[in-house]
């Protein structure tokens, strides 16, 4: 019998959950270690951030689902790896801090033969000083974000119908964010709120990104063909821009957030203010705060973690120039080199290079945006981290291990604007690949025949459609795992 550990119960380490039970068996044993007692369908948060979806309805219990299946939960914060174990534990282990109410904070280690690490983002606001709920802006990161951000909105429109203007702003934090899609969804869905409430002449909304065009999304931009056409992301996205009266400010580091203001620069050097009585801004990730310990006590944890704090695993990290950089530098087993039995999948793993090209201002500050690591791949990536166990399980050193490398894999991102099943309309978008092979497509790296946009009402029925598709398929309820990641 084999002992499965898998750290996170988000988009990654759940679905690598319920697809461990279920081709694993009860020959094995599967753990769930996560701090949060729910699972968010963080997509949706998009919807609750505007007033139009509650808490409960992205969220449910992970208990009773994790009881039903036979997999063990606890309830906890991973706080150290130890793959070598110590003095007294030959096997690797996990050093646990309980935040389940009934464990009061205890500390335990929980052995493992193969670990999973779906931890996902750490959502590091501190690195802009006054962004995020505990500064002066709002996020939607999470689902109690999200609700305090319908909140805030729901006061500006207020202000608004007494006749007051208010300075609405969607954007990113600091000059290295990802997500940038999120943001650009939730930038429409605030408009389409402002514009049903009657105020949208009040209502004066800026979109600040550090992309350096609009249709980045961090993945360098999309050509791909519209009934028939060829056009490019940044065409479809300013032209939505232009229709919606959302200005843009492109290219920007947020440096920092003060009360109604916030202070950036610009990838050209300059730095201004930009007044604000409601400001959604992104923040950037980086791992979560998880140490690596070898078997003497000595912290290893930079071996084992990249500076961003995501985990290494088979990338190239050379760290080449971007020029230089291929698709093949992309990891595609996800195990880590140096403990094979160790996988970093979904957010959790540290991606070997930017896909838009990074940009430092004459002042020396980055302006990168990094890349996505979204749902359906995190999805593939967890799925395929325990197809590969199942093999090692089963043939040992001779196992064949799978593959889904963000190169040769799809994503599709649609943009809502608005959740009313007459009155949504959506921006939809698909990719494939999602990090660009110049080599297998000389032309724009990514495949014309699978790369295409839509806008319309028929995206936002599918954006709804996936809502309960999905928590269908996180419940496990029966024939889930036909439903694709
Ligand atoms: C607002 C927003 C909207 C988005 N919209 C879309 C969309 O429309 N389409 C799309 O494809 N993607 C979207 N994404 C991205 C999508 O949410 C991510 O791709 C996905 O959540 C990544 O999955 P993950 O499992 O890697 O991380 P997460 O889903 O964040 O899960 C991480 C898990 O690890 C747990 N954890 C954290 N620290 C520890 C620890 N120390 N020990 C154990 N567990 C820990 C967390 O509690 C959580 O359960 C959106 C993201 C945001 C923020």
């Amino acid at each position: 019998m084999a002992r499965i550990i898998i750290l996170g119960a988000g988009v990654a380490g759940h679905t690598a959950a319920l697809h461990a039970k279920r081709m694993l068996g009860n020959e094995n044993e599967i753990i769930v270690i996560s701090p949060n007692s729910k699972y968010n369908w963080i997509p949706s948060n998009i919807w609750v951030g505007v007033g139009r979806m509650s808490a409960e309805q992205v969220t449910f219990p992970l208990k009773p689902v994790y009881e039903k299946k036979g997999i063990i939960f606890h309830q906890a914060f991973a706080q150290e790896i130890h793959p070598e174990g110590d003095s007294k534990t030959r096997s690797g282990y996990v050093q646990v801090t309980y935040t389940d109410p009934s464990h009061n904070a205890e500390v335990a280690k929980i052995e493992y033969d193969f670990l999973v690490n779906a931890t996902g983002p750490k959502l590091n606001f501190s690195a802009t000083p006054g962004l995020g709920p505990d500064g002066h802006t709002v996020s939607v990161c999470t689902y109690d974000h999200a609700e305090q951000a319908a909140k805030s909105l729901a006061n500006v429109i207020s202000v608004m119908k007494s006749g007051k203007r208010q300075a609405i702003v969607v954007g990113v934090g600091h000059g290295t964010c990802t997500c940038e899609g999120a943001a650009f969804e939730y930038a429409f869905n605030v408009e389409h709120e402002v514009r049903l409430a009657g105020v949208r002449d009040l209502a004066e909304i800026t979109y600040i990104t550090n992309e350096y065009e609009l249709g980045d999304f961090g993945v360098g931009g999309l050509i791909f063909s519209q009934q028939g056409f060829q056009t490019s992301s940044k065409m479809w996205t300013e032209s939505l821009f232009r229709e919606r009266g959302i200005r843009a400010i492109l290219g920007a580091h947020v440096e920092k957030v003060e009360p109604n203001e916030i202070h950036y620069e610009l990838v050209d050097g300059t730095k201004d203010i930009l007044k604000f009585d409601f400001a959604m801004l992104l923040p950037p990730f980086r791992g979560v705060d998880l140490k690596a310990i070898d078997k003497n006590g000595v912290d290893i944890s930079d071996q084992i973690f990249a500076s961003s704090g995501f985990m290494k695993v088979d990338a190239d990290y050379s760290g080449k120039p971007y020029e230089e950089w291929t698709a093949s530098d992309w990891p595609k087993t996800y195990r880590n080199s140096i403990y094979p039995n160790i996988f970093a999948v979904g957010i959790a793993f540290a991606p070997p290079h930017q896909i838009s090209k990074p940009r430092k201002s004459p002042n020396g500050t980055l302006i990168a945006p990094s890349p996505p690591r979204t749902g359906m791949p995190s999805g593939i990536m967890g799925k395929t981290a325990i197809m590969s166990i199942r093999e090692l399980i089963k043939n040992g050193a001779n196992a064949h291990v799978s593959s889904a490398s963000m190169s040769d894999m799809g994503a599709a991102c649609v943009a809502s604007a608005g959740s009313g099943l007459r009155r949504g309309s959506a921006a939809s978008m698909t990719m494939y690949p999602v990090v660009p092979d110049h080599i297998k497509y000389p032309n724009t790296g990514r495949s014309e025949a699978e790369t295409f946009g839509e806008i319309g009402l028929a995206g936002h029925w599918i954006k709804l459609l996936l809502h309960y598709l999905f928590i269908y398929k996180a419940k496990g309820r029966f024939g889930w795992f036909m439903i694709p990641e």
